[in-house]
C-alpha cells in the first residue's frame, strides 16, 4: 500500500518535470532540425551527408521520446465524456492501418456495438497506439494483430492479441516501468504512458504472453451508459 503511494507520487513529479522540459525542448529541436535539413540539401560531400543524415536520425529519436512523454504529462485539453469504444477503436485502426500493413502484418478488429466508457478520446487513442506499435514491433512480417472489444458484466474489455515474439515472466514483471525497453532504439516510455492513461480512466491492464507464441494485452474499463 505504502510503496504504491510512493510510486504514484514519484510518477506525478516525473510527469510535471517531463512536461516542463518537453515544452522547452521542442522549439529549439524543430529549429535545429530545419537547419540541418538545409545543410544537407546543400552539401555535396559524401562524408558530410552521412553525418548530417545521422544527426537528423538522432533528432527524430529525441522527438519520439518527447512525444511519448508529452502525451503523458500534458495538461488535459479535452473533457472526459461518454465515448463510443467501437467507433474510437475503428478510428485508431484506420489511422494505424498503413503503418501495420507497411510492416507486412494484418490487423483484424472486432468490436461489439453499444460499448461506452468515460474517456478523453484522443488520450485513449494514444494508449491504444502504443499497444499497436509494440505489437507491430514484436511480430515478424506476416504477423496478425487482433483487436476485440466486448462487454463483460459492468466492464468493457478490449483485447489486443499478437503472434509476435512474446515475453518471459521477468519481462512481463517489468512492463510499464519507465525506460524499460528490450529494443535497441526503444524509449521504454510507451507502455508507461498507456498504463497511466488506463489507470486514470479507472481501468486495468493485464498481460498474457508466451515466448515465441505471442502476447495478449487485456484492458478493462468501467462501462458507462450513453448520455
Ligand atoms: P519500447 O517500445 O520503446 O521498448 P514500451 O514501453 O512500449 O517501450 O515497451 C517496453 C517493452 O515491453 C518492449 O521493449 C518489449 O520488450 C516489451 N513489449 C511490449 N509490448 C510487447 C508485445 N506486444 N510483444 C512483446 N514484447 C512487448
Ligand atoms: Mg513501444
Amino acid at each position: 500500500m505504502r510503496s504504491e503511494l510512493q510510486r504514484s507520487e514519484k510518477m506525478h513529479v516525473l510527469g510535471q518535470l517531463a512536461a516542463t522540459i518537453a515544452h522547452e525542448i521542442r522549439n529549439p529541436l524543430t529549429v535545429t532540425h530545419g537547419f540541418i535539413q538545409l545543410l544537407r540539401s546543400r552539401s555535396k560531400n559524401e562524408t558530410d551527408l552521412n553525418y548530417l543524415t545521422m544527426a537528423l536520425e538522432e533528432l527524430r529519436r529525441t522527438e519520439t521520446i518527447i512525444s511519448d512523454y508529452l502525451t503523458y504529462s500534458k495538461p488535459h485539453t479535452e473533457p472526459m465524456g461518454s465515448m463510443n469504444v467501437k467507433e474510437q477503436i475503428h478510428n485508431v485502426a484506420s489511422m494505424m492501418e498503413a503503418y501495420v500493413v507497411s510492416h507486412g502484418h494484418a490487423m483484424v478488429v472486432q468490436a461489439e456495438d453499444a460499448l461506452y466508457v468515460l474517456a478523453e478520446p484522443k488520450t485513449f487513442a494514444q494508449a491504444l497506439i502504443h499497444f499497436i506499435k509494440n505489437a507491430v514491433e514484436a511480430m515478424n512480417p506476416g504477423g496478425r494483430l487482433a483487436i476485440t472489444a466486448y462487454k463483460h458484466k459492468d466492464q468493457v474489455v478490449i483485447q489486443l492479441e499478437d503472434n509476435g515474439c512474446g515475453m518471459s515472466e521477468e519481462q512481463i514483471r517489468r512492463l510499464g516501468n519507465p525506460f524499460y525497453s528490450t529494443k535497441e532504439r526503444g524509449t521504454g516510455l510507451g507502455l508507461m504512458v498507456s498504463y497511466r492513461i488506463i489507470e486514470a480512466m479507472r481501468g486495468n491492464v493485464s498481460v498474457r504472453s508466451e515466448i515465441g507464441k505471442g502476447t495478449a494485452f487485456t484492458i478493462t474499463l468501467p462501462s458507462t451508459s450513453y448520455e
